[in-house]
């Protein structure tokens, strides 16, 4: 069994790899760069398994896990060097969501 992470801890573990394995962070517009083509990785896997197109065999290593993982890494590196605090934002945004979503999605007649 993996010890979980929190999300502050995820942020740590990436720094010190940063520092250690990564010399230095990408710029940001860099890792932009590399989010928007993670993200087109967790795409191209979700579209061949739950949308019409099929998997060419080149696909067949790809994991959807890992991918969503790689999203998730360069996320963090985008927040650690742009001096963002996942944990307070997360909460924050968890608050805003409840408030403004309280009843909206209860009474959305094609949730039903
Ligand atoms: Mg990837």
């Amino acid at each position: 069994m993996v010890k979980d992470i929190t999300i502050r801890e995820s942020q740590k573990i990436v720094d010190d790899w940063i520092q250690e394995i990564g010399v230095r962070y990408f710029s940001e517009l860099t890792n932009l760069a590399q989010l928007v083509e993670e993200v087109g990785e967790v795409a191209r896997i979700i579209s061949r398994t739950y949308g019409d197109q099929s998997f060419k065999d080149s696909d067949l290593d790809k994991n959807l896990g890992e991918e969503l993982a790689d999203v998730l890494f360069v996320l963090i590196c985008l927040a650690n060097q742009t001096g963002i605090d996942l944990t307070e934002e997360f909460k924050k945004g968890m608050e805003k969501r409840t408030r403004r979503d309280f009843d909206r999605h209860r009474n959305n007649e094609k949730l039903k």
